[in-house]
């Protein structure tokens, strides 16, 4: 599906990051690469028909920025608790003929934000910071949860966060059934 690769300059110099970029680019030896100053100059700035995603789909790869983890509008979730979304990656393989994404941006392509170490960091903050609330953190408001986490390459990592706060619930909401990497984990309680 993928007809290019674009990737932050910032990304490309920061050690953390380099390893898994050379993992996706292995997935993807032929593409030609750009590099970019931020995925905002170009994602969104020219008009793709959704359906453009089967054969012509851009792939950036970047960091987010700005909050990285926020509290979630009221009524989604349970009743109870305090939730919270974060946001790893926008729009999705899938058509859904429902779904908001293909008129929420102005294109199909696929972001993945690889700065996971970041955001984890925040998720963990908002659970110290909350010893006694039962807290809920939702993954992929723009996304499918793990329709792309093979390349985005974070699943390990997150599940081994949530390992740790017993407290802490993560709801993965996917309609992928690429649910071979999750079956290699021990899951949290
Ligand atoms: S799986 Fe979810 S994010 Fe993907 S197209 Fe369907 S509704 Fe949208």
């Amino acid at each position: 599906m993928f007809e290019r690769i674009y990737i932050e300059k910032a990304l490309l110099e920061n050690e953390q990051q380099q390893k898994k970029i050379q993992n996706i680019l292995a997935r993807f030896p032929n593409l030609p690469i750009f590099t970019i100053e931020s995925y905002r100059d170009v994602f969104g700035k020219f008009y793709k028909p959704y359906l453009a995603k089967r054969v012509n789909l851009w792939l950036f790869l970047a960091e987010k920025k700005g909050q990285l983890v926020k509290p979630a509008p009221p009524a989604y979730g349970t009743n109870s608790g305090k939730h919270f979304y974060f946001v790893h990656a926008y729009n999705c393989l899938y058509e859904c003929q429902y779904c908001y994404l293909q008129g929420y941006f102005n294109s199909p392509d696929i972001v993945l934000f690889l700065n996971h170490e970041e955001i984890f960091a925040e998720i963990e903050k908002i659970i110290i910071d909350h010893p006694n609330d039962e807290l809920w953190f939702h993954a992929g408001e723009f996304s499918d949860s793990l329709a792309l986490t093979d390349l985005s390459q974070e699943l390990t990592e997150l599940i081994a966060l949530f390992k740790k706060y017993p407290q802490a619930k993560l709801e993965l909401r996917t309609k992928s059934i690429k649910i071979k990497e999750l079956l290699t984990l021990s899951p949290p309680n």
